[in-house]
């Protein structure tokens, strides 16, 4: 049996007030269609017996599984208890186990314990206690019965919801839908087009039965695909060897977080020598935690006399080639790794405009070089003719980041 539709009923009048944001249901519905479930409906209702209509309600859509946050507390207020065990037509019973560990919880803590919290001594008939290791009120499974879905109250207080969900709900959704394990991948393609990206591979995603989806940002694209995990992994495979061409990352990390691990395992020390990009390129990197191990300077060569001075390129080649020119470019990261020691090099020069300079090219040229030690070396020319200065500079990170990773997975530019 394979079932998963699920409701959400929160409770909290500082919810609808706006006091407090509601985390509980964005965190259960993140954590739900993990599963492979599919939550259908979220209600939000203050304090207080408005809990009996939404059930009812709820109820009459037949979900398979309707979870309510909140009301389980001791005080008057909390009445999620007695009006769920109403709305089903079942008694509110005694449970001694949960007195036992309520008094010791409170002697764990040195508390005296006050009689309203006897309440959470209570639970519907036929229904089973979950533990709640973060808090004084114990979670409720009132179990699917001739027509009434399965039904979970837990705490409001997020860390004492996410212990309850995690640990003991879990496992019975597991043990109760026959869930498979299931998994939300994602991987990222940099340098890729949403477009001609999909072209290539939605035969294969769209054959394959699972969910998924396409996610563009500036120069990359995610893939994300839902499903039972072991097929999610082969379809990915199978897409990912469709694209060999792209540079790619899987489950979020960033084009700069996957440039600063990829040269870390190939022991590889970054220099950068940027004119058009100010320096963007190196911030990117920086930006990354631990990319002290694979960067040590850079050089930020805005003008033509910084690039003589502080790279020592020949003054003549800029003279001859213009500043924005394949012989500059390369010359800049060949000189940027022989003054920095580094053995992996990229170098940018370009006209990021509004305005182009004069005797230069149009806006949105743009050479870039990669260099290594080992004397491998690229270049590219860019155009983004009609893009603004911000897009061209961003675009151009991105396109030295790519470069950079491709030389150093060994993949052909
Ligand atoms: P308590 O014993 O604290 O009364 P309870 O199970 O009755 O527990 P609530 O009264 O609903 O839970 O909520 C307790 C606190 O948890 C609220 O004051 C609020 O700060 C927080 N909370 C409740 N619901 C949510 C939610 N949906 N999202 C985020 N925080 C919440
Ligand atoms: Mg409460």
């Amino acid at each position: 049996m394979r079932k998963g539709q699920v409701e959400l009923i929160t409770t909290g009048t500082e919810l609808l007030l706006g006091a407090v944001v509601n985390t509980n249901a964005s965190w259960l519905g993140q954590k739900l269609t993990n599963l492979g479930l599919r939550v259908t409906l979220q209600t939000t209702v203050p304090d207080g017996d408005a809990i009996s209509d939404a059930l009812t309600d709820s109820m009459s859509r037949h979900p398979d599984i309707i979870i309510i946050s909140g009301g389980l507390g001791p005080t008057s207020d909390d009445v999620t208890r007695e009006c769920v065990a109403q709305v089903c037509g079942l008694k509110l019973e005694y449970r001694e186990d949960a007195e036992l560990d309520l008094r010791q919880r409170f002697h764990d803590m040195g508390k005296v314990m006050t009689d309203n919290n006897l309440r959470q001594t209570y639970a519907p008939e036929s229904s089973q206690l979950l533990k709640n290791e973060k808090g004084t009120a114990p979670g409720i499974w009132i179990p699917a019965n001739d027509g009434r879905p399965h039904i979970f109250l837990v705490p409001g207080p997020p860390r004492e919801l996410y212990w309850v969900y995690e640990q003991e709900i879990v496992p019975i959704l597991q043990r109760v839908l026959s869930l498979p394990e299931m998994a939300v991948s994602t991987f990222t393609f940099f340098g890729a087009s949403e477009s001609s990206l999909a072209e290539r591979v939605d035969g294969v995603l769209s054959s394959s039965g699972l969910e998924y989806g396409y996610c563009a940002r500036i120069g990359e694209v995610d893939v994300r695909v839902v499903g039972p995990r072991q097929q999610v992994d082969e379809v990915l495979a199978e897409v990912k060897s469709l694209l060999p061409d792209f540079v790619c990352a899987q489950n979020h990390e960033t084009l700069a977080e996957y440039t600063v691990n990829i040269l870390e395992s190939n022991k590889l020390v970054l220099t950068t020598a940027e004119s058009c990009t100010g320096g963007m390129i190196a911030t990117r990197i920086t930006d990354v935690p631990g990319s002290s191990a694979v960067f040590k300077y850079g050089f930020v060569t805005y003008s033509n006399e910084a690039k003589v001075d502080m790279l020592g390129v020949d003054r003549q080649l800029i003279d001859s080639f213009g500043v924005v020119s394949e012989p500059v470019v390369i010359t800049m990261a060949q000189c940027a790794l022989n003054k920095s020691g580094a053995n992996i090099a990229v170098a940018v020069t370009g006209e990021a405009g509004p305005l182009a300079s004069p005797d230069s090219q149009p806006v949105g040229t743009v050479w870039v070089a990669w260099a290594m030690s080992n004397g491998k070396t690229y270049a590219k020319c860019l155009h983004y003719p009609k893009l603004s200065r911000g897009d061209i500079r961003y675009r151009v990170s991105q396109e030295a980041l790519i470069g950079i990773c491709k030389l150093a997975n060994g993949m052909n530019f």
